[in-house]
């Protein structure tokens, strides 16, 4: 409990890898049944957060142009409920520095939605618990919880169901954005069709990556990698697969396309081999651009507080 009144607030959140996505049936309700890995990534979100005399949302960064900053944005749908929860108006301004890129796999709108609870419990004093907003977060979306987790975790159910996995040692990684995004319901229905045309194999259970975590050994997690996303993402955007083959060529260890893509994530052997290999698929042009970073770091975490004088 903070034991003073912020005037202001800045929350950063994560973006997230998945290293195994194992895509399952398609259940009653619409949703897959999913068993993943994420990994929580240094590349982040900032969300600011300032009392205002009503809800309004700015967004600058990468890809800001294509989000919304209306109702649809998940930060608005997060005010908007907690607000309601507290019995009182979303009376404040949030303002969302994107680094992580839109519709990319990576999970941005989560991250933002997830600073959004965490920064305004803060700034409305509402003394809510790390589960309870847990609980909130899964209404605004499968992935809010895991960015609010952070580190490394087993997803089950809609990715929501959360255990902490042991990951020794940093991992880095390349990130490489495609042109454009993808959406995620589309990859999910590409894949659907192509199951019904008997394809691609569907993965095993993460047990052997989850050792590979555990021993902290790029070299021994990166055949492990799996998405069974891929397959769909590289149907509707071809273009992947230079991009996946370039990455290899480089000099990574393994890559794969991040959840639902378009990015593309490249394990490397550590930070050095990273920086190289940024630095060579930079100048491939298989992507839009290309950023270096590392994981697991932690979910969303408040980084800055300005008190009232
Ligand atoms: P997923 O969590 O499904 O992997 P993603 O990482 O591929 O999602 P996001 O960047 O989260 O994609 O955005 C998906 C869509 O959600 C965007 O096209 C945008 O219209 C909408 N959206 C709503 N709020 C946000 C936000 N705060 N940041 C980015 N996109 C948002």
């Amino acid at each position: 409990m903070l034991s003073v009144v912020p005037r202001a607030i800045s929350v950063r959140a994560p973006s997230k890898v998945n290293l195994h996505l194992a895509v399952g049936d398609l259940r009653p309700d619409g949703y897959h049944e999913l068993t993943t890995v994420f990994q929580a990534l240094s590349l982040s979100d900032q969300v600011d957060l300032v009392p205002a005399p009503a809800l309004t949302v700015r967004v600058r960064g990468e890809g800001a142009r294509d989000v919304p900053t209306d109702r649809r944005n998940l930060v608005w749908k997060a005010a908007t409920r907690l607000a309601h929860r507290a019995g009182r108006e979303p009376l404040v301004e949030i303002s969302i520095d994107k680094g992580i890129p839109v519709a990319g796999g990576m999970a941005g709108g989560s991250a933002d939605a997830a600073a959004a609870l965490l920064g305004l419990n803060a700034l409305w004093q509402l003394d809510l618990s790390r589960d309870e907003l847990a609980e909130f977060a899964l209404e605004l979306g499968s992935d809010v919880p895991f960015a609010m987790h952070g580190g490394t975790a087993l997803g089950t159910g809609r990715g929501e169901k959360l255990l902490p996995v042991l990951a020794r040692d940093t991992f880095h990684w390349v990130l490489a954005f495609g042109k454009g995004g993808l959406s995620t319901p589309d990859v999910f229905r590409e894949l659907d069709r192509l199951r019904g045309q008997g394809q691609p194999p569907k993965l095993g259970d993460p047990e052997k990556l989850m050792h590979a975590l555990a021993a902290g050994d790029p070299a021994q997690l990166a055949p492990l990698l799996g998405n069974d996303l891929q397959a769909a993402a590289i149907s509707l955007k071809p273009e992947l697969r230079r991009t996946l083959r370039a990455g290899i060529t480089a000099g990574a260890l393994a890559g794969i396309v991040s959840g639902s893509g378009p990015t593309c994530a490249f394990l490397c052997a550590d930070a050095d081999a990273a920086v190289e290999v940024s630095t060579e698929l930079s100048g491939a042009g298989v992507c839009r651009s290309v950023r270096v970073a590392y994981g697991p770091v932690s979910g969303a975490r408040v980084i800055d507080i300005e008190p009232i004088v």
